[in-house]
Protein backbone atom coordinates (compact mmCIF):
# COMPACT_ATOMS: atom_id res chain seq x y z
CA UNK A 1 0.00 0.00 0.00
CA UNK A 2 1.04 3.94 -1.02
CA UNK A 3 0.32 6.40 1.27
CA UNK A 4 1.35 9.95 1.64
CA UNK A 5 1.19 11.05 4.73
CA UNK A 6 1.72 15.03 5.83
CA UNK A 7 3.65 15.17 9.10
CA UNK A 8 3.24 18.56 11.42
CA UNK A 9 5.94 17.97 13.97
CA UNK A 10 4.87 21.06 15.87
CA UNK A 11 6.46 23.01 18.58
CA UNK A 12 8.48 22.49 22.17
CA UNK A 13 8.78 17.94 22.39
CA UNK A 14 6.22 17.62 19.06
CA UNK A 15 9.67 17.13 16.62
CA UNK A 16 11.07 14.51 19.34
CA UNK A 17 8.14 12.46 19.42
CA UNK A 18 7.25 12.49 15.91
CA UNK A 19 10.54 11.53 14.99
CA UNK A 20 10.25 8.12 16.53
CA UNK A 21 6.77 7.56 15.56
CA UNK A 22 7.73 8.01 11.53
CA UNK A 23 10.44 6.24 12.53
CA UNK A 24 7.96 3.21 13.56
CA UNK A 25 6.01 3.76 10.53
CA UNK A 26 8.88 3.29 8.34
CA UNK A 27 9.82 -0.04 10.36
CA UNK A 28 6.38 -1.10 10.00
CA UNK A 29 6.66 -0.37 5.64
CA UNK A 30 9.47 -2.43 5.46
CA UNK A 31 8.28 -5.13 7.51
CA UNK A 32 4.79 -5.42 5.37
CA UNK A 33 5.41 -4.21 1.84
CA UNK A 34 4.21 -0.42 2.01
CA UNK A 35 5.61 2.84 1.17
CA UNK A 36 4.81 5.60 3.19
CA UNK A 37 5.84 8.82 1.63
CA UNK A 38 5.79 12.12 3.93
CA UNK A 39 5.31 16.01 3.49
CA UNK A 40 6.04 18.21 6.29
CA UNK A 41 3.67 20.86 7.27
CA UNK A 42 4.37 23.69 9.67
CA UNK A 43 1.33 24.55 12.01
CA UNK A 44 1.62 26.36 15.78
CA UNK A 45 4.47 28.04 16.60
CA UNK A 46 6.71 26.95 14.10
CA UNK A 47 4.57 28.31 10.85
CA UNK A 48 4.17 31.35 13.41
CA UNK A 49 7.86 31.67 13.43
CA UNK A 50 8.29 31.21 9.16
CA UNK A 51 5.07 32.61 8.11
CA UNK A 52 3.58 35.02 11.05
CA UNK A 53 0.73 33.00 11.02
CA UNK A 54 0.01 29.37 12.67
CA UNK A 55 -1.94 27.95 9.45
CA UNK A 56 -1.52 29.02 6.07
CA UNK A 57 -4.27 27.95 3.18
CA UNK A 58 -1.34 26.06 1.65
CA UNK A 59 -0.44 23.81 4.66
CA UNK A 60 -4.32 23.03 4.84
CA UNK A 61 -4.46 22.25 1.20
CA UNK A 62 -1.43 20.27 1.55
CA UNK A 63 -2.81 18.64 4.75
CA UNK A 64 -6.17 17.99 2.47
CA UNK A 65 -4.37 16.05 -0.18
CA UNK A 66 -2.55 13.74 2.29
CA UNK A 67 -4.11 10.50 3.22
CA UNK A 68 -3.56 11.37 6.92
CA UNK A 69 -1.96 13.58 9.06
CA UNK A 70 0.20 12.69 11.87
CA UNK A 71 1.03 15.24 14.45
CA UNK A 72 3.01 15.80 17.45
CA UNK A 73 1.56 19.25 19.87
CA UNK A 74 1.95 22.77 19.35
CA UNK A 75 2.24 25.41 21.42
CA UNK A 76 4.67 26.44 24.15
CA UNK A 77 4.82 28.27 27.59
CA UNK A 78 2.49 31.02 27.38
CA UNK A 79 3.91 32.83 30.45
CA UNK A 80 7.46 33.38 28.29
CA UNK A 81 6.62 32.56 24.40
CA UNK A 82 6.37 35.83 22.08
CA UNK A 83 3.81 33.93 20.34
CA UNK A 84 1.40 34.42 23.57
CA UNK A 85 1.85 37.96 23.23
CA UNK A 86 0.12 38.13 19.90
CA UNK A 87 -3.72 38.40 19.41
CA UNK A 88 -5.66 35.06 20.07
CA UNK A 89 -6.41 34.81 16.52
CA UNK A 90 -2.81 34.38 15.74
CA UNK A 91 -1.53 32.15 18.48
CA UNK A 92 -0.85 28.44 18.09
CA UNK A 93 -3.74 27.14 19.27
CA UNK A 94 -5.58 28.83 16.30
CA UNK A 95 -4.09 26.90 13.77
CA UNK A 96 -5.09 23.94 15.61
CA UNK A 97 -8.47 25.08 15.74
CA UNK A 98 -8.26 26.22 11.88
CA UNK A 99 -6.87 22.57 10.85
CA UNK A 100 -9.21 21.02 12.60
CA UNK A 101 -12.18 23.26 11.33
CA UNK A 102 -11.45 23.27 7.52
CA UNK A 103 -10.80 19.54 7.24
CA UNK A 104 -14.50 19.06 8.87
CA UNK A 105 -13.20 16.50 11.72
CA UNK A 106 -16.33 15.92 13.66
CA UNK A 107 -15.47 12.75 15.37
CA UNK A 108 -12.60 12.60 18.01
CA UNK A 109 -11.23 9.39 19.32
CA UNK A 110 -9.51 8.57 22.76
CA UNK A 111 -8.20 6.15 23.93
CA UNK A 112 -7.86 4.83 27.51
CA UNK A 113 -5.76 1.76 27.87
CA UNK A 114 -4.75 0.53 31.19
CA UNK A 115 -1.21 -1.86 30.43
CA UNK A 116 -1.05 -4.01 33.25
CA UNK A 117 2.83 -3.19 33.21
CA UNK A 118 1.66 0.27 34.37
CA UNK A 119 -1.19 -0.46 36.92
CA UNK A 120 0.59 0.91 39.42
CA UNK A 121 -0.16 4.47 37.64
CA UNK A 122 -3.32 3.97 37.87
CA UNK A 123 -4.59 5.97 40.57
CA UNK A 124 -7.92 3.01 41.26
CA UNK A 125 -8.28 0.67 43.70
CA UNK A 126 -5.98 -2.51 43.13
CA UNK A 127 -8.41 -4.79 42.47
CA UNK A 128 -9.76 -2.51 39.79
CA UNK A 129 -6.62 -2.11 38.02
CA UNK A 130 -5.94 -5.08 38.42
CA UNK A 131 -8.83 -6.22 35.67
CA UNK A 132 -6.80 -3.39 33.35
CA UNK A 133 -8.91 -2.07 30.48
CA UNK A 134 -9.39 -0.48 27.09
CA UNK A 135 -11.73 1.63 26.51
CA UNK A 136 -12.53 4.21 23.26
CA UNK A 137 -14.20 7.45 24.34
CA UNK A 138 -15.87 8.53 20.88
CA UNK A 139 -16.74 12.68 21.20
CA UNK A 140 -18.61 14.57 18.63
CA UNK A 141 -15.97 17.53 18.32
CA UNK A 142 -18.34 20.56 15.91
CA UNK A 143 -21.51 20.78 17.78
CA UNK A 144 -23.77 20.63 20.72
CA UNK A 145 -22.82 23.31 23.59
CA UNK A 146 -19.52 24.80 22.50
CA UNK A 147 -20.85 25.92 18.82
CA UNK A 148 -24.34 26.61 20.02
CA UNK A 149 -25.53 30.50 20.18
CA UNK A 150 -24.63 32.70 23.19
CA UNK A 151 -25.13 35.48 25.08
CA UNK A 152 -24.74 37.65 28.02
CA UNK A 153 -27.54 40.09 28.64
CA UNK A 154 -28.96 42.39 31.30
CA UNK A 155 -32.58 41.52 32.30
CA UNK A 156 -34.22 43.55 34.82
CA UNK A 157 -30.97 44.57 36.01
CA UNK A 158 -29.82 40.98 36.41
CA UNK A 159 -27.30 39.60 34.09
CA UNK A 160 -28.31 36.62 32.37
CA UNK A 161 -25.90 34.48 30.43
CA UNK A 162 -27.34 31.62 28.01
CA UNK A 163 -25.71 29.01 25.88
CA UNK A 164 -27.73 26.75 23.49
CA UNK A 165 -27.15 22.90 22.84
CA UNK A 166 -28.20 21.86 19.77
CA UNK A 167 -27.76 18.79 17.69
CA UNK A 168 -29.53 17.59 14.11
CA UNK A 169 -30.32 14.29 13.71
CA UNK A 170 -27.34 14.50 10.13
CA UNK A 171 -24.93 15.56 12.69
CA UNK A 172 -26.12 12.61 15.28
CA UNK A 173 -26.18 10.19 12.62
CA UNK A 174 -23.09 10.47 11.08
CA UNK A 175 -20.57 10.49 14.31
CA UNK A 176 -22.83 7.10 15.49
CA UNK A 177 -22.20 5.58 12.36
CA UNK A 178 -18.15 6.48 13.29
CA UNK A 179 -19.12 5.12 16.68
CA UNK A 180 -20.69 1.58 15.35
CA UNK A 181 -17.77 1.13 12.33
CA UNK A 182 -15.22 1.59 15.19
CA UNK A 183 -17.32 -0.90 17.58
CA UNK A 184 -17.16 -3.80 14.94
CA UNK A 185 -13.33 -3.30 14.58
CA UNK A 186 -12.80 -4.34 18.31
CA UNK A 187 -15.12 -5.70 21.06
CA UNK A 188 -18.61 -4.92 19.54
CA UNK A 189 -19.85 -2.93 22.22
CA UNK A 190 -21.37 0.69 21.70
CA UNK A 191 -22.47 2.45 25.15
CA UNK A 192 -24.40 5.82 24.01
CA UNK A 193 -23.96 8.61 26.66
CA UNK A 194 -26.46 11.06 27.31
CA UNK A 195 -29.13 12.58 29.51
CA UNK A 196 -32.14 11.70 27.95
CA UNK A 197 -34.00 12.05 31.00
CA UNK A 198 -33.31 15.91 31.15
CA UNK A 199 -32.56 17.68 27.77
CA UNK A 200 -34.60 17.05 24.35
CA UNK A 201 -31.16 17.18 22.79
CA UNK A 202 -30.22 13.84 24.45
CA UNK A 203 -33.51 12.65 23.55
CA UNK A 204 -32.95 13.17 19.93
CA UNK A 205 -29.53 11.48 20.54
CA UNK A 206 -30.87 8.37 21.77
CA UNK A 207 -33.23 7.99 19.26
CA UNK A 208 -31.18 8.36 16.15
CA UNK A 209 -28.20 6.19 17.69
CA UNK A 210 -31.00 3.46 17.67
CA UNK A 211 -31.36 3.81 14.19
CA UNK A 212 -28.32 3.81 13.42
CA UNK A 213 -27.56 0.57 15.41
CA UNK A 214 -29.88 -1.48 13.05
CA UNK A 215 -27.92 -1.71 10.95
CA UNK A 216 -24.89 -2.92 12.77
CA UNK A 217 -26.46 -6.42 14.44
CA UNK A 218 -23.41 -7.69 15.97
CA UNK A 219 -22.88 -4.65 17.98
CA UNK A 220 -24.72 -4.30 21.14
CA UNK A 221 -25.80 -1.25 21.89
CA UNK A 222 -26.37 0.04 25.80
CA UNK A 223 -27.56 3.40 27.29
CA UNK A 224 -26.53 5.46 29.55
CA UNK A 225 -26.90 8.68 31.74
CA UNK A 226 -23.76 10.62 31.85
CA UNK A 227 -23.81 11.27 35.92
CA UNK A 228 -24.19 7.29 36.28
CA UNK A 229 -21.13 7.29 33.30
CA UNK A 230 -18.65 9.46 35.15
CA UNK A 231 -19.14 7.33 38.09
CA UNK A 232 -19.00 3.87 36.03
CA UNK A 233 -15.69 4.97 34.90
CA UNK A 234 -14.25 5.24 38.36
CA UNK A 235 -15.78 2.15 39.49
CA UNK A 236 -15.98 -0.78 36.66
CA UNK A 237 -14.26 0.97 33.75
CA UNK A 238 -13.20 -2.46 32.27
CA UNK A 239 -17.36 -2.92 31.44
CA UNK A 240 -16.84 -0.50 28.77
CA UNK A 241 -15.48 -1.21 25.23
CA UNK A 242 -16.92 2.39 23.20
CA UNK A 243 -18.60 5.00 24.67
CA UNK A 244 -20.18 7.23 22.20
CA UNK A 245 -21.22 10.90 23.02
CA UNK A 246 -21.91 14.33 22.36
CA UNK A 247 -19.31 17.38 22.82
CA UNK A 248 -19.28 18.30 26.16
CA UNK A 249 -19.99 15.12 28.02
CA UNK A 250 -17.11 13.77 25.96
CA UNK A 251 -14.57 16.61 26.68
CA UNK A 252 -15.38 16.15 30.23
CA UNK A 253 -15.17 11.95 30.25
CA UNK A 254 -12.33 12.02 28.01
CA UNK A 255 -10.09 13.57 30.50
CA UNK A 256 -11.54 11.70 33.46
CA UNK A 257 -10.89 8.42 31.39
CA UNK A 258 -7.45 9.66 30.87
CA UNK A 259 -6.68 10.52 34.67
CA UNK A 260 -7.40 6.85 35.56
CA UNK A 261 -4.91 5.14 33.21
CA UNK A 262 -2.16 7.55 35.23
CA UNK A 263 0.05 8.92 31.86
CA UNK A 264 -0.10 11.62 30.05
CA UNK A 265 2.63 10.38 27.31
CA UNK A 266 0.95 6.83 26.86
CA UNK A 267 -2.48 8.76 25.24
CA UNK A 268 -3.55 8.67 21.74
CA UNK A 269 -6.12 10.47 19.70
CA UNK A 270 -7.39 10.40 16.45
CA UNK A 271 -10.24 13.77 14.60
CA UNK A 272 -11.74 12.07 11.50
CA UNK A 273 -14.31 13.48 9.12
CA UNK A 274 -16.54 11.41 6.89
CA UNK A 275 -13.88 9.98 4.79
CA UNK A 276 -11.30 7.94 5.69
CA UNK A 277 -8.62 10.91 6.41
CA UNK A 278 -7.74 11.93 9.58
CA UNK A 279 -5.61 13.60 11.93
CA UNK A 280 -2.91 11.60 14.63
CA UNK A 281 -2.25 13.22 17.54
CA UNK A 282 -0.72 12.45 21.32
CA UNK A 283 -3.45 13.40 23.74
CA UNK A 284 -0.70 15.53 25.68
CA UNK A 285 0.45 19.56 24.76
CA UNK A 286 3.95 20.15 23.74
CA UNK A 287 5.54 19.55 27.44
CA UNK A 288 8.06 23.24 27.03
CA UNK A 289 9.57 21.69 30.27
CA UNK A 290 10.65 18.76 28.84
CA UNK A 291 11.63 19.95 25.10
CA UNK A 292 15.44 18.96 23.93
CA UNK A 293 16.13 17.02 26.85
CA UNK A 294 15.48 13.59 24.64
CA UNK A 295 13.08 12.12 27.75
CA UNK A 296 9.68 12.56 26.26
CA UNK A 297 8.22 9.58 26.18
CA UNK A 298 7.39 8.76 22.37
CA UNK A 299 4.35 6.35 23.12
CA UNK A 300 1.54 8.38 22.62
CA UNK A 301 2.04 9.31 19.32
CA UNK A 302 3.81 5.84 18.42
CA UNK A 303 0.18 4.80 19.07
CA UNK A 304 -1.59 7.39 17.58
CA UNK A 305 0.71 6.29 14.37
CA UNK A 306 -1.17 2.67 15.17
CA UNK A 307 -4.44 4.37 14.79
CA UNK A 308 -3.42 5.64 11.91
CA UNK A 309 -2.92 2.58 10.44
CA UNK A 310 -6.31 1.04 11.52
CA UNK A 311 -8.85 3.75 10.93
CA UNK A 312 -7.27 5.81 8.04
CA UNK A 313 -5.64 2.79 6.03
CA UNK A 314 -7.58 -0.26 7.26
CA UNK A 315 -4.33 -1.82 8.36
CA UNK A 316 -5.32 -4.08 11.43
CA UNK A 317 -2.72 -6.52 11.53
CA UNK A 318 0.00 -3.87 11.28
CA UNK A 319 -1.98 -1.44 14.03
CA UNK A 320 -1.59 -3.92 15.87
CA UNK A 321 1.78 -5.30 15.57
CA UNK A 322 2.79 -1.59 16.75
CA UNK A 323 0.68 -2.25 19.99
CA UNK A 324 2.00 -5.21 20.75
CA UNK A 325 5.60 -4.22 20.49
CA UNK A 326 4.57 -1.27 22.68
CA UNK A 327 3.20 -3.73 25.02
CA UNK A 328 6.55 -5.74 25.01
CA UNK A 329 8.52 -3.04 25.83
CA UNK A 330 6.25 -2.33 28.80
CA UNK A 331 6.68 -6.22 29.93
CA UNK A 332 10.62 -6.21 29.45
CA UNK A 333 10.94 -3.20 32.23
CA UNK A 334 11.78 -0.01 29.81
CA UNK A 335 10.44 2.89 30.74
CA UNK A 336 10.75 6.67 30.59
CA UNK A 337 11.05 9.11 33.13
CA UNK A 338 7.36 10.20 33.30
CA UNK A 339 6.58 6.69 33.68
CA UNK A 340 9.46 4.87 35.65
CA UNK A 341 9.24 3.00 38.48
CA UNK A 342 11.13 1.05 40.84
CA UNK A 343 13.08 -1.90 39.07
CA UNK A 344 12.67 -0.33 35.45
CA UNK A 345 15.14 0.26 33.18
CA UNK A 346 14.60 4.56 32.23
CA UNK A 347 15.85 5.38 28.36
CA UNK A 348 15.04 8.39 26.47
CA UNK A 349 13.18 9.14 23.90
CA UNK A 350 15.25 7.29 20.77
CA UNK A 351 15.96 4.84 22.49
CA UNK A 352 12.40 4.09 23.05
CA UNK A 353 11.35 4.36 19.51
CA UNK A 354 14.88 2.00 18.78
CA UNK A 355 13.23 -0.39 21.24
CA UNK A 356 9.79 -0.63 19.88
CA UNK A 357 11.13 -0.77 16.44
CA UNK A 358 13.21 -3.76 17.42
CA UNK A 359 9.99 -5.97 18.42
CA UNK A 360 7.84 -5.24 15.08
CA UNK A 361 8.72 -8.59 13.22
P1 LIG B 1 1.43 19.44 28.50
O1 LIG B 1 0.59 18.24 28.18
O2 LIG B 1 2.33 19.92 27.45
O3 LIG B 1 2.32 19.12 29.79
C1 LIG B 1 1.75 18.72 31.05
C2 LIG B 1 2.79 17.86 31.80
O4 LIG B 1 2.87 16.58 31.18
C3 LIG B 1 4.20 18.46 31.76
O5 LIG B 1 4.84 18.21 32.99
C4 LIG B 1 4.89 17.68 30.64
O6 LIG B 1 6.28 17.57 30.81
C5 LIG B 1 4.19 16.32 30.76
N1 LIG B 1 4.14 15.64 29.45
C6 LIG B 1 3.29 15.91 28.41
N2 LIG B 1 3.55 15.09 27.38
C7 LIG B 1 4.58 14.30 27.77
C8 LIG B 1 5.31 13.26 27.14
N3 LIG B 1 5.04 12.86 25.88
N4 LIG B 1 6.32 12.67 27.82
C9 LIG B 1 6.60 13.03 29.08
N5 LIG B 1 5.94 14.00 29.74
C10 LIG B 1 4.95 14.63 29.09
O7 LIG B 1 0.43 20.58 28.99
P2 LIG B 1 0.73 22.12 29.26
O8 LIG B 1 2.05 22.29 29.94
O9 LIG B 1 -0.51 22.60 29.91
O10 LIG B 1 0.78 22.78 27.82
C11 LIG B 1 1.99 23.11 27.13
C12 LIG B 1 1.65 23.65 25.76
O11 LIG B 1 1.01 22.63 24.99
C13 LIG B 1 0.67 24.83 25.79
O12 LIG B 1 1.09 25.76 24.82
C14 LIG B 1 -0.65 24.21 25.40
O13 LIG B 1 -1.52 25.14 24.79
C15 LIG B 1 -0.18 23.17 24.41
N6 LIG B 1 -1.12 22.06 24.18
C16 LIG B 1 -1.20 21.61 22.90
C17 LIG B 1 -2.02 20.54 22.60
C18 LIG B 1 -2.05 20.04 21.18
O14 LIG B 1 -1.14 20.32 20.42
N7 LIG B 1 -3.09 19.32 20.79
C19 LIG B 1 -2.77 19.91 23.60
C20 LIG B 1 -2.64 20.38 24.93
C21 LIG B 1 -1.81 21.47 25.20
Amino acid sequence: MNMKIGVIKGDGIGPEIVDEAVKVLDRIAEAYGHSFSYTQLLMGGASIDANGVPLTEETLEQARASDAVLMGSIGGDARTSPWYRLEPEKRPEAGLLGLRKGLNLFANLRPAVLYRELKEACPLKAEIAEKGFDMMIMRELTGGLYFGNRSTVEVDGETVAKDELVYSGTEIRRIAKRGFDIAMKRRKKVTSVDKANVLDSSRLWRKVVEEVAEDYPEVTLEHMLVDNCAMQLVKDPAQFDVILTENMFGDILSDEASMVTGSIGMLASASLNETKFGLYEPSGGSAPDIAGKGIANPIATILSAAMMLRYSFDLDKEAQAVEDAVSAVLRDGYRTADIMSAGMRQIGTKEMGDRICGYIR
